[in-house]
């Protein structure tokens, strides 16, 4: 989401006549976007502001200026706090506040102070922001929902992007063409809690996700649809559905369950039991047999006793995922679990997040492996770190490189190519695009034309 609200920062502040650089040191403008959901990424402001510090002296002894913002949920989180810490920071703007951009730059250089602006404003952003029309490749984010009011005791997001929040469908599906107009064939639906999604339909009802899925997937020119995070006690059985029915609708799902303990799961305040999972993700594969399974995970939270952590285990082993992100409790302020007297040893969190990410580490490359020899559609998206080389996303979500020459390469940027998939390594895949297109055999996304008949030979494994 962090991505999706720095586009549409740099979007609206286009009119003013910034545009992005790679050039740190000469820019007029610096805006950290920032994470708090854990201590690691919170710290890393402070160190980069430091680095900022200086480069903004370096201008200064040039006669320029810079001006310094902090934007996201450490911005949120911290407020006057961090004007305190970091004084030469400018600007300080929350994530429900960053469409005041302009308006803050003009009483910046009206006041030549500090300004910040961390107010959860009653009227949306998304109603002030200038149209997301400015695409940058085939896939695309698009928010559809923000904040949460789930309070999960380990979590930040409730306080810091504030309460629940879904956009109406008539803007979404407005942005969605936009997006496909300017080349974007798949869109990714974000929200911290995004199949809690109850956006106001055209109809005057509200939709949840899996109707809006469906609407979407309308839309000509859009091939794919994904979604990301999502929380297990909303997935209803309209989104089981729309999985099972929309073709659109990659076989990949980011489903986070934390943990195996229903002990755990209940300080977490996660509101299912592991057993609740087992049966939402049995109902998922019934409706989707091939679907790609991921999930969070967070290891010692306070009081996980080692059978705890063993149950964690089991419904790994159980789930079999296709990938995951697993992360060492972290105590954020103002929560409450961090307040909890039980906290886990550092010690005893590092070794559990080892043996962890070892089985699902296994996993992955066991759900790698079984691609090889399929011939798999592959949005071709960018150009890989060779120069012959194009990496795109397989219905799973795995990363594909190719090798192609040049003239390929320019012909395929964007599309859907079946691509036979030749080698697996721990987080891609490498393939060559398939000759004969008739033996495509993944799920999800029509493949184009072959210009492998018109160019002869092609591929070779990246
Ligand atoms: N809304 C999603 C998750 C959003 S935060 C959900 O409900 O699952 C993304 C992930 O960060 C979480 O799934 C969790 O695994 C991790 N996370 C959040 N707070 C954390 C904390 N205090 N310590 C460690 N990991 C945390
Ligand atoms: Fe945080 Fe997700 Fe829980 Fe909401 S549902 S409080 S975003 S972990």
């Amino acid at each position: 989401m962090n991505v999706y609200d720095s586009d549409r920062m740099a979007d609206i502040l286009a009119p003013l006549g910034y545009e992005p650089t790679e050039q740190v040191g000469q820019a007029d403008m610096v805006i950290l976007n920032t994470c708090h959901i854990r201590e690691k990424a919170a710290e890393k402001v402070y160190s980069e502001l430091g680095r900022m510090r200086s480069l903004k002296a370096n201008r200064k002894a040039d006669g320029q200026d810079m001006i310094l913002a902090v934007a996201g949920c450490v911005a949120q989180a911290e407020g006057e706090e961090m004007l305190r810490r970091a004084p030469y920071v400018d600007m300080v703007v929350g994530p429900q506040s960053y469409h005041r951009l302009p308006e803050l730059i003009a009483q910046l250089s009206r006041q030549g102070n500090h300004v910040l602006d961390t107010d959860f404003p009653v009227d949306s952003k998304f109603d002030h922001l200038p149209r997301n029309d400015r695409a940058s490749g085939p896939a695309a984010f698009l928010s559809v929902q923000e904040g949460c009011d789930r309070f999960c005791t380990f979590c930040v997001v409730p306080y810091t992007r504030g309460a629940e929040f879904s956009r109406p469908v008539d803007h979404i599906v407005a942005e969605a063409q936009d997006l496909r107009d300017g080349g974007v064939r798949e869109i990714t639906l974000l929200g911290q809690n995004v199949n809690a999604f109850h956006g106001l339909g055209p109809d005057g009802k509200d939709w949840g996700l899996g109707r809006l899925i469906r609407e979407l997937a309308r839309i000509e020119g859009i091939e794919r649809l994904r979604y990301t995070t999502s929380h297990p006690r909303d997935m209803d059985d309209a989104l089981i559905e729309a999985h099972a029915e929309v073709a659109e609708l990659m076989p990949y799902l980011h489903l986070p369950v934390q943990s195996g303990s229903d002990g755990i799961l209940t300080a977490m305040n996660r509101r299912h039991s592991a057993d609740d999972y087992r049966r939402i993700v049995d109902r998922l594969r019934r409706a989707v047999p091939d679907i790609a399974l991921s999930s969070d995970f967070i290891v010692g939270f306070p009081g996980e006793s080692d059978q705890d952590f063993a149950d964690t285990l089991r419904l790994v082993t159980e789930m079999n995922y296709a990938q995951a992100y697993s992360f060492k409790y972290s105590a954020r302020p103002g929560t409450p679990a961090a307040v909890l007297d039980n906290q886990v040893p550092e010690a005893v969190k590092s070794e559990r997040l080892a043996m962890l990410q070892e089985l699902l580490n296994a996993q992955q490359m066991a759900f790698n492996q079984a691609c090889i020899g399929r011939t798999l559609p592959v949005l071709l998206e960018r150009r890989g770190r060779d120069d012959n080389q194009l990496v795109g996303r397989s219905p799973y979500m795995q990363a594909v490189h190719l090798s192609l020459p040049a003239v390929a390469r320019q012909r395929m940027m964007g599309t859907i190519q079946p691509v036979v998939i030749s080698a697996a390594h721990p987080n891609s895949l490498s393939g060559r695009v398939a000759l004969d297109a008739a033996a495509f055999d993944g799920g999800g996304g029509t493949v184009g034309p072959n210009p492998a008949s018109v160019n002869g030979t092609l591929g070779g494994s990246a």
